[in-house]
């Protein structure tokens, strides 16, 4: 028998105070208050983050899109990432006439090889994306010795590291911008919605004119863009709800590394079963606790779906390689990327999990490693 309650891989933590602010924000934040709860969202994660700029945008895809045009990335030209990741940042690069490079991961913390990196880079490389999967951190020192060696920017894609920490730099705080995601799965959600951050004052005038359809900051000359731009802002409802959002980050990101924390105590010394990865200096932001098991354990992605899949948790797959996709070409060279996402699997974690939920994901593993 199928058991009744369905545990979910992500849920939003929305309380009395979002609904408070949103509620505020669609009675009040009209005329001259509509832009209040977006500054207020933008300082906000300003303080927390420890950046000088922000811009809220109305996803992370957008954020990278004008970051990356800001960048001065176009036709012929190619930007370096892992082969491991959701399409979302590969696909500002295509729709900027460039070409994504993608390359192998690091077999521990499933993040961008910077020797990979390195050995890709060509006089046509733009830029290189580290991607902070599932709160791991990218080999930032690594590669930002290597962005300098060469010249080229290392822009942080932090969709997922929302509390990740490198070596007390937050992740999104060390490359030359930093994007966020606060979809309705991310550990801090708007509903749907983004963040552009940056250090660079000329980079983040360009970015907010090109934000805002090519109108610089103010200008008083209306109606009269002075370049052609994008149309990526968030709302003020949104960012309402992503300034209570940010009031409770600390709670939101301690809740998240407590879920991980409880997985990675029980299932972590069995054989054959290894979790998201937090060296010395690290702390990982925990968005996404991912097994994955060993090959010698013979336990298969298909095997894993079907049997959360009986237990009725909504447990996801490893990112395929963007590569694999139909739209790119095949790179089977990145050898880790493509052997991971078959023993590999992604497990609940939302914010009001309880520990008897799970107890009965960490049960799936148990019998599927034991029986
Ligand atoms: C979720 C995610 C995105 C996309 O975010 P949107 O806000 O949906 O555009 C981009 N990159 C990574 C790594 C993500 O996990």
């Amino acid at each position: 028998m199928v058991p009744i309650n369905r545990i979910y891989y992500t849920k939003p933590s929305i309380t009395e105070l979002e609904v408070s602010y949103a509620t505020d924000a669609a009675q009040n934040g009209w005329g001259d208050q509509c832009y209040a709860y977006i500054n207020q969202f933008e300082e906000l994660f300003k303080q927390h983050l420890g950046v000088q700029y922000a811009i809220a945008t109305s996803s992370c895809t957008g954020a990278l899109h004008i970051g990356l045009a800001a960048l001065g990335v176009g036709a012929g030209d190619e930007v370096i990432m892992a082969d491991t990741n959701w399409i979302a940042t590969a696909a500002p690069i295509v729709q900027l006439g460039a070409k994504p490079v993608f390359v192998d991961i690091l077999p521990d913390s499933w993040c961008i090889d910077p020797a990979f990196a390195e050995a890709a880079i060509t006089p046509r490389t733009k830029a290189i994306i580290a991607v902070h999967l599932y709160g791991n951190l990218c080999e930032m020192e690594q590669l930002l010795a290597i962005g300098e060696k060469y010249g080229i920017p290392v822009i942080e894609d932090a969709a997922e590291a929302i509390g990740s920490v490198y070596h007390g730099k937050r992740a999104g705080s060390m490359g030359k911008f930093g994007t966020f995601s606060f979809h309705g799965t991310k550990t801090v959600t708007t509903g749907e919605g983004g963040l552009f951050v940056t250090n660079d004052p000329a980079l983040y005038e360009h970015v907010l004119t090109l934000s805002n359809h090519g109108r610089a900051r103010g200008q008083t000359k209306q109606f009269w863009p002075y370049m052609v731009g994008f149309k990526y802002k968030m709302s003020n409802i949104q960012a309402a709800i992503g300034c209570a959002q940010m009031e409770r980050i600390e709670e939101l990101t301690r809740r998240k590394r407590e879920i991980f924390s409880y997985y990675r105590d029980c299932l972590d010394h069995l054989p054959g079963v290894s979790i998201n990865l937090e060296p010395e200096g690290i702390v990982n932001g925990a968005w996404m606790p991912t097994v994955v098991f060993a090959t010698e354990t013979g336990i298969t992605r298909e095997q894993l779906q079907a049997a959360f899949k009986a237990e009725n948790i909504d447990a996801r797959v490893f990112f395929h390689p963007l590569s694999s996709l139909t739209m790119f070409e095949e790179i089977t060279s990145n050898r880790i990327a493509f052997d991971i996402p078959r023993r590999a699997i992604n497990l609940p974690s939302y914010h009001d999990l309880t520990k008897a939920e799970q107890d009965r994901v960490i049960g799936v593993i148990k019998k599927l490693i034991f029986c």
